[in-house]
C-alpha cells in the first residue's frame, strides 16, 4: 500500500514553493531542493560566507522558505507549518531522495532540463517512490523517454495551479507505461488528503487546463494591443467584472511569471503543424522583450505591473 510519509520538492520557485507549504499544510514533513548558486550576494561576503557555505549552498530553497512566511494571500495554513520544510541543494542532498515516498519535480519549464534531472533522480530512486512533473504541458512520455520500465510505472504528471493552496484543481497525466495502481492513489490523495478536484489528462500539448488558459490569455493580450486597451482597462473587464475575482488578465501573467508563461505558449506553438493555431500560441513580440528586459512578474518585482 502506497502511503506519502515524506516528500520531496525539487525546485524552490513559484510553484514548488507553494506545493511543498500546501504539503506541510496537510502535515507531511518535506525537502525542498534548488540548485546550487554560483556567486555570492553582496551580502554574503560581507557576512565572510564563501561559496561552499551550507547557507549560501542552500540559499535559493531558504529564501523560497521564508518567503513564503511573508506572502499574502498566505500560502501556508500557520507560519509554524514552514518548519516542516526542510531546504537543500541537488548536490549535497541527492541520496536524501532515497528517503521520500513522493519526488515532485518542479524546474524550469524545459524538455532537456527536465529530461537531465529525471536522470539524476532515478541514480537515486528507491523503487516504490512516485515520481511526479508539475510541468504545465511538457510531454510525460517524453520526460521518461530513456528511463527504466519499471521508473516509468512509477511516472506521471501532477499538474497543481497557481497558487497552489487556493486553486482547486490538479491535473493527473499518467505516460503510457504508468501503473494504473499509482494514476488511482495519486487521484485519491490529491482528492482527499491536499483537497484538490482532479481531472485525468491526455498527454497532449499543455494537457487541459493550459491548452485552454494559454489560448484565452494570449487572445486577449493581442486584442489589447490591436485595440489599444490599457493594462487596467482589460483586467477591469476581465477580473470580478466576469466574476473572477482574482484571475484578471495581466495580474495572472504577472503571477505565472512572464518567462514560465512563453516556454508554456511555445510547448504547444513548438509541435502544433496547423498554421492559425501555431499563430495564434506565437508569443507577441511585447511579451518576448518584456522578458529580455528582466520584467517578468510578481517573482521579479516587476511584469505588467510594477511592486511597490
Ligand atoms: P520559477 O522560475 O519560479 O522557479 C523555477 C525554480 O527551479 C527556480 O528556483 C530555479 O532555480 C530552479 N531550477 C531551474 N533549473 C533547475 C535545475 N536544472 N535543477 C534544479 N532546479 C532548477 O518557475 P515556476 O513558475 O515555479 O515553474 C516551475 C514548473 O511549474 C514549470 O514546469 C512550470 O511550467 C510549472 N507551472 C508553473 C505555474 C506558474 O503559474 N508559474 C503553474 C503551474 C505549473
Amino acid at each position: 500500500m502506497t502511503i506519502i510519509r515524506k516528500a520531496a520538492v525539487i525546485g524552490s520557485g513559484v510553484m514548488g514553493s507553494g506545493i511543498a507549504a500546501h504539503l506541510a499544510n496537510v502535515g507531511i514533513p518535506v525537502l525542498l531542493l534548488d540548485i546550487v548558486p554560483s556567486q555570492l550576494l553582496a551580502q554574503e561576503s560581507a557576512a565572510g560566507l564563501t561559496l561552499d557555505h551550507p547557507k549560501v549552498r542552500n540559499r535559493f530553497a531558504d529564501q523560497a522558505i521564508d518567503k513564503l512566511k511573508k506572502t499574502n494571500p498566505a500560502p501556508l495554513y500557520s507560519e509554524d507549518f514552514a518548519a516542516r520544510i526542510t531546504a537543500g541543494n541537488l548536490e549535497d542532498d541527492v541520496s536524501k531522495l532515497a528517503d521520500v515516498d513522493w519526488i515532485i519535480e518542479v524546474i524550469v519549464e524545459n524538455l532537456q532540463a527536465k529530461q537531465q534531472l529525471i536522470s539524476r533522480i532515478e541514480k537515486v530512486w528507491k523503487r516504490g517512490t512516485i515520481v511526479s512533473s508539475n510541468t504545465s504541458g511538457i510531454s510525460i512520455h517524453a520526460m521518461v523517454e530513456s528511463a527504466s520500465d519499471e521508473f516509468k510505472r512509477h511516472f506521471l504528471g501532477t499538474h497543481f495551479f497557481n497558487p497552489p493552496r487556493y486553486m482547486k484543481l490538479v491535473e493527473v497525466i499518467p505516460n503510457e507505461a504508468t501503473d494504473p495502481a499509482i494514476v488511482a492513489f495519486m487521484k485519491d490523495f490529491c482528492e482527499k488528503k491536499l483537497g484538490k478536484g482532479v481531472v485525468q489528462a491526455k498527454d497532449t500539448p499543455n494537457f487541459i487546463g493550459n491548452r485552454i488558459g494559454t489560448y484565452g490569455l494570449l487572445v486577449t493580450l493581442r486584442e489589447m494591443i490591436a485595440g489599444g486597451y490599457s493594462v487596467e482597462e482589460v483586467d477591469a473587464v476581465t477580473g470580478p467584472a466576469m466574476g473572477r475575482p482574482k484571475s484578471a488578465t495581466f495580474r495572472t501573467l504577472d503571477l505565472v511569471g512572464l518567462d514560465t508563461f512563453v516556454h508554456v505558449a511555445n510547448n504547444v506553438f513548438d509541435l502544433v503543424t496547423d498554421p492559425e493555431e501555431k499563430d495564434i500560441f506565437r508569443s507577441p513580440e511585447l511579451l518576448k522583450s518584456m522578458v529580455e528586459k528582466g520584467w517578468i512578474g510578481e517573482k521579479q518585482g516587476q511584469g505588467f505591473y510594477k511592486k511597490v
